[in-house]
């Protein structure tokens, strides 16, 4: 008997890999683009003196920014440290009831991480075949729904009216649609927000806004539930958000034309690869993310999807190639390509007919 007893033993989520040197990094769904010049600007002028200060503890600057850009309040927008902090304060906030908290049985696998983490129930609840989204399912007690919409990692968007089916079926709970990929593709649900207290949007500036390592996420909803996140937040931690991040947040949101070409140029280089893909025999969904979820039936006598998957992600690292591969039930057959640069893209495609 010892201290162990006392511990919160948890099984945690486990990122991509962040490997140094020159690789060909396409296994974790960053933006292969610099962000906005602005960006730079900003970091670059900084004062550092300003260090000595704390930062503002309601990101007021930024929240407003944010707002201004969808044309909300100030009151509606919520931010943390990537989207991963505004999600885990969400499961904090939100999900405190007894029924199990609902979501897809393939989708972000931090989820279940942070229901573990902080003692809520959860049940999975099965995709259909294609992995598209089931709203007759979520028609049972719960306590909370979570739905990635497009999906990660498979890639696939739900139709508008299948989210608003959730959210309307179930005005007791809250439902978190997070929209880390929404810029490559789908629906937002931001139309929903007006007549819907029981929803709350999360983003992130970490994908479409190439600015994954300055850790900057936010959440849209009614004035009442950022209230309640915020009250939540100023439980745990009242300065989240540090100087630097805030100035750079507001910056990369200024200079929307910049986001709008490196976003376009992600989602050409993705209609051109899912062609190349295609050609060579992989099945893949309609991917409106910055990645693509594949499979493909195997290349060598006997072998299986999963041996293929796992076999192509061996040895293009050992090329210096890095794609995600998760050894998991139900999707230990695919690979997640995350979306290049064109140049990149093109040595992948030879090096994977090489390997095939
Ligand atoms: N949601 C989904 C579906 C994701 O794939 C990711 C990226 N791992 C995140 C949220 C978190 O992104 P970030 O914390 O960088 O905003």
């Amino acid at each position: 008997m010892g201290y162990e007893d006392n511990v919160r033993k948890v099984v945690p989520y486990t990122p991509g890999e962040q490997p140094g040197g020159r690789v060909i990094k396409l296994n974790t769904n960053e933006c292969p683009y610099p962000p906005s010049p602005r960006v730079q600007e900003a970091i670059r002028s900084l004062d550092t003196d300003a260090l000595r200060k704390y930062p503002d503890p309601l990101c007021s600057e930024l929240v407003s920014e944010i707002a201004g850009y969808y044309g909300l309040k100030d009151e509606n927008v919520f931010t943390g440290v990537g989207s991963d902090d505004v999600l885990s304060m969400c499961f904090l906030t939100f999900f405190n009831g007894r029924d199990p908290v609902l979501f897809p049985n393939i989708t972000y696998s931090f989820y279940d991480v942070w229901a573990s983490v902080y003692g809520i129930p959860f049940r999975r609840v099965p995709l259909r075949e294609d992995f598209s989204l089931d709203p007759s399912l979520y028609r049972q007690k719960n306590g909370g729904i979570v739905i990635a919409n497009p999906n990660a990692p498979t890639g696939i968007a739900a139709d508008l009216k299948v989210i608003e089916d959730i959210v309307s079926s179930n005005p007791g709970v809250m439902v978190i649609v997070d929209e880390a990929y929404i810029d490559f593709g789908g629906e937002t649900a931001l139309p929903l927000l007006d007549a819907h207290e029981n929803l709350l949007i999360v983003r992130t500036l970490s994908k479409s806004r190439a600015l994954a390592g300055m850790r900057i996420g936010y959440a849209f909803g009614q004035e009442k539930a950022i209230k309640y996140l915020n009250d939540v937040k100023f439980s745990v931690n009242s300065y989240t958000m540090n100087t630097p991040s805030l100035l750079a947040g507001k910056a990369a949101i200024e200079d929307d034309r910049y986001f709008r070409e490196i976003r376009d140029k992600v989602i050409s280089t993705r209609e051109w690869v899912k062609k190349e893909l295609r050609e060579l025999k992989f099945s893949f969904g309609d991917s409106c993310t910055n990645f693509i979820f594949a499979s493909h039936e195997g290349t060598h006598p006997g072998e299986t999807e999963a041996g293929f998957a796992k076999r192509i992600f061996a040895s293009l690292k050992e090329r210096g190639i890095y794609v995600r591969y998760f050894d998991k039930p139900l999707i230990d057959g695919y690979l997640r390509i995350s979306i290049g640069t064109d140049e990149e893209m093109r040595e992948f495609m030879r090096v994977l007919k090489e390997i095939m």
